[in-house]
């Protein structure tokens, strides 16, 4: 969509302690400093980090994303983390759905669907991350496996705001990216759906994610319907971050 802000978005997964994230920020800020970023950057630390960080990332217009959400409200969940509580800390975005909660955590798409929920009725937004395993994409299923985890996360959806994060699962931490070419018609495709669904849909950004370096940043960021990047490994180091950011 012409005129949508790019957003990059970093995710730490179960990386840095306080110490160290506090330390991120503070070089991130530092870095930022006289720049002209002309895109919109998130972090998804560990939720023991998100109090810490929130007032100097809010400072700095850095948005803060929780990486999983409960869809409880709250109640007898020993170790979860409801939405509510992810606001409070100045959260304003969920992931749900990363490919690591649905192959290792055994997340389902009807569980993630109720977890989209929580995330909108908490006020919150969500960042749906969908894609494909190796195995789906050579056997031709990638296209019609996104949209089947589009639709069912997305059932019943209202109007709210929503990002979605293209994220094949072969390309994660795997240093293998998707080639310029693949993110595109892929977003491609997510977009023909979104639009499909939603009024709104030409308006929800859909961000790549994947082994994003700084080295591959611009070409992906440079593709139709590639409104950002959702980077893991090359988002722990402050400096190749804000290469991509700038990229
Ligand atoms: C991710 O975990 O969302 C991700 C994209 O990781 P990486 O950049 O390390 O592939």
């Amino acid at each position: 969509m012409v005129g949508m802000q790019q957003i990059v978005a970093g995710n730490w997964k179960m990386n840095l302690t306080l110490s160290q994230g506090q330390i991120f920020v503070d070089n991130l800020v530092a870095g930022l400093d006289g720049v002209e970023l002309k895109r919109q950057l998130l972090l998804a630390p560990n939720f023991t980090l998100l109090a810490a960080l929130a007032r100097s990332c809010a400072a700095s217009g850095i948005g803060l994303v929780g990486q999983n959400c409960a869809f409880q409200e709250s109640g007898a969940f020993t170790g979860e983390t409801s939405v509510a509580m992810l606001k409070d800390v100045g959260a304003g975005y969920v992931l749900v759905g990363h490919s690591e909660r649905r192959q290792l955590f055994s997340e389902s798409d009807k569980l993630l669907q109720r977890k989209v929920q929580a995330v909108v009725g908490g006020g919150l937004v969500p960042i749906l991350c969908v894609g494909e395993t190796l195995e789906q994409r050579q056997s031709g299923a990638a296209y019609t496996l996104v949209v089947e985890q589009l639709k069912s996360a997305l059932s019943d959806f209202p109007d709210a705001p929503l990002l979605v994060a293209y994220e094949p699962v072969w390309a994660i931490g795997t240093g293998r990216t998707a080639t310029p070419e693949d993110a595109r018609l892929m977003h491609q495709h997510i977009r023909k759906f979104l639009v499909a669904q939603f009024t709104w849909g030409a308006g929800v950004p859909i961000l790549y994610g994947g082994s994003a370096k700084p080295e591959n940043a611009a070409s992906l960021l440079s593709q139709p319907e590639v409104n950002g990047l959702l980077v893991g490994g090359a988002a722990l180091d402050p400096e190749s971050f804000l290469q991509i950011a700038l990229a």
